[in-house]
């Protein structure tokens, strides 16, 4: 999954010490709406700008220390900033970096290496959240960045308000051999999914997985189970991956608004997913290579 990196470490400890401090080798992520200013080099390698390249064309003034990935704790670690001038526009900094471009951030996905690519992902759910609370919700104030913890601090009513994460639930769906696959409509290309969706406020994952596959596909489920859980950035999320078992006896009633396929697919029908980025991918492989399991 996107998020396994080894040998690399993610540390993403609030700091605010010299090991907070830009070094010219580090690297500086600069997101405009859902894009994200990179280049590959000629092997096709992901290129994010350097604090170098930031400060030798005037981007260095607004930098904000997001997290560090290293292999040894006491080794040398590579440090990650966020360009925090929300309102610059695209044109301007393209032409202060032509070697860069603004690219959608899902095409980050399936890039190397993973490590920038997790980065990449990870820096764009912290983006979201701080673009997002430059003024306070509650009174309307412009928000400081908090010296002993990562948080956005209202001056003005206290208001502190901490990093956003929303849960959310994958849920494979398994009949004897068979898994429920589906397809999201209205997205063209789209490959094999899982039930899937938001956890509500006051609700349990397990409910949010018994909700989900009555409301898309109308089934009752049994035997819900924990598989493994996924940081997803890219829509700010945390997944929660489950296992479930239909009740027997009842029909696909699908949601059409949601989906255009949802079908049981028998285990030895399943092909190699093509990736190895997502929870949704990892849970139907392991459902194909795991008879044992289910
Ligand atoms: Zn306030």
């Amino acid at each position: 999954m996107i998020q396994n990196i080894y040998p690399e470490v993610f540390y993403n400890q609030f700091r605010n010490d010299g090991r907070a401090a830009a070094r010219d080798e580090d690297t500086v992520f600069a997101f405009c709406g859902r894009t994200i200013l990179v280049r590959t080099d000629e092997r096709g390698m992901l290129v994010f700008p350097s604090v170098r390249e930031a400060k030798d064309v005037g981007l260095s003034d607004h930098l904000q220390y997001l997290f560090s990935i290293c292999r040894d704790p006491e080794g040398e670690e590579h440090r990650f900033f966020l360009y925090t001038d929300y309102g610059a526009d695209k044109e301007s900094i393209i032409l202060k970096l032509p070697f860069y471009s603004f690219e959608g951030m899902m095409n980050l996905r399936f890039l190397n290496p993973k490590d920038l690519c997790f980065a990449g992902m990870t820096a764009y759910h912290l983006y979201v959240w701080y673009r997002d609370n430059v003024f306070c919700g509650r009174c309307g104030e412009k928000t400081h960045t908090s010296e002993k913890e990562r948080a956005l601090v209202c001056p003005r009513c206290g208001n502190t308000i901490y990093p956003k994460i929303c849960p959310a639930v994958i849920v494979g769906v398994t009949k004897g051999d068979q898994i429920l696959m589906t397809r999201y409509a209205g997205r063209s290309g789209a490959g094999n999914a899982l039930i899937a969706g938001f956890c509500e406020i006051g609700e349990t994952a397990e409910e949010t997985v018994q909700r989900e596959v009555m409301e898309e596909v109308g089934l009752h489920v049994t035997d819900i189970r924990y598989y493994k859980t996924q940081p997803w950035g890219f829509e700010s999320d945390l997944l929660l991956g489950y296992y479930c078992q239909a009740a027997p006896g009842e029909d696909i009633v699908m949601d059409e608004n949601e989906l255009s396929r949802a079908v049981f697919v028998p285990r030895n029908e399943i092909g190699q997913e093509d990736n190895d980025v997502s929870l949704t991918a990892e849970m139907i492989q392991y459902f194909r290579d795991h008879p044992e399991k289910f």
